[in-house]
């Protein structure tokens, strides 16, 4: 078995605790222009280099006793994450990247992206299985907290040799979707958005909800231009496009309901995140979008319908999905 737990670098109760020192590293490594922006902010006094890495045994929608939630969020230009968030990013990475691996590269479905698939044979089986557990996990934790059961759970502490690989490959998304958390927290500080909605206010005496929208859509679109803008190579590319798929759709599952006050609606928000940022060939990130839903939708017992027709593109599906 591979222990990556070191107790003298590795603080957190919780088995993401290992990759605490990758996000930063991994960050700065894969986007020269978020390492030049950070740095220039922190120059001006408006974010601090370094993020706060709160540790705790707390569900993602309990709060602190400042009132302070557990979903990410930057505050006097300091990020600040919680163990039980990126705990649940990891399993929604797994979850997510995982399905594509297994059902659209096997082509065991094509018009429908659903888990609940025909015939499949015993090795698709148990894995689809474990994509369910470790889901079924993640989302736990946006309510209750459980110990991860890393003896039988994926997990990215304690694992086979023979799951190393795969291990790798997630850490890597899950990686790419934190970086683009990160990126969307400081683009806020970037694009001078507290300072904007003091101005919005004394001009209009509020702040409309479609301003704050705005806003964050601007956060979003700024964040994929650094991440995408010089990648090291091409294999990296393909990662953190999966990343801010995963990044995105992880919000899906925090709530039954699409629509925000203070967010864009978590579908559209995908939708333009996918098309404004990911052209060309992009069937496959659409596929991990539908995916999301799938899963969603089998979470929240949505009720949506799945056309079942061969001939559709996964961009086709997910709009058909995006329209119910
Ligand atoms: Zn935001």
């Amino acid at each position: 078995m591979v222990n990556q737990y070191n107790p003298k670098t590795h603080v957190g109760e919780q088995p993401i605790r290992v990759l605490q020192n990758n996000m930063t590293y991994w960050l700065h490594n894969t986007s020269e222009e978020f390492r030049r922006i950070s740095l220039h902010l922190a120059e001006q006094k408006k974010l601090n280099v370094g993020i706060v890495y709160r540790i705790g045994c707390d569900p993602i929608n309990s709060k602190d006793e400042n009132g302070n939630p557990n979903a990410p969020y930057i505050s006097h230009g300091i990020i600040q994450l919680h163990e039980s968030f990126l705990s649940y990013l990891w399993c929604m990475a797994y979850s997510i990247y995982n399905s594509h691996d297994t059902l659209i590269r096997n082509e065991r479905i094509r018009g429908k992206v659903g888990l609940e698939i025909f015939e499949v044979d015993p090795t698709v089986r148990s894995r689809l299985e474990t994509i369910i557990s470790v889901f079924a996990y993640g989302v736990k934790l946006i309510n209750e907290y459980y110990p991860w059961d890393i003896k039988t759970l994926p997990n990215p502490e304690y694992f086979s040799e023979s799951d190393q690989d795969t291990i790798g490959k997630i850490n890597a998304v899950y990686l790419s979707a934190i970086s683009f958390i990160l990126c969307h927290e400081v683009a806020h500080s970037y694009l001078n958005h507290s300072e904007r909605k003091i101005q919005e206010y004394r001009k209009v005496g509020k702040i409309d909800t479609n301003f704050q929208k705005s806003l964050e859509q601007e956060s979003d679109l700024k964040a994929i231009e650094w991440l995408l803008k010089s990648p090291p190579d091409g294999s990296i590319e393909y990662t953190l496009k999966v990343g801010i798929i995963v990044g995105a759709c992880s919000l899906l599952f925090l709530s039954k309901s699409v629509n925000s006050n203070t967010h864009p609606d978590t579908d559209e928000r995908i939708k333009y995140i996918i098309e404004s940022c990911l052209p060309g060939d992009n069937s496959e990130y659409w596929a991990l979008a539908c995916i999301a839903f799938n899963l969603w939708d089998d979470l929240y017992r949505v009720g949506l319908e799945w056309e079942n027709d061969i001939n559709q593109t996964y961009e086709e599906l997910f709009k058909d999905i995006l329209n119910q």
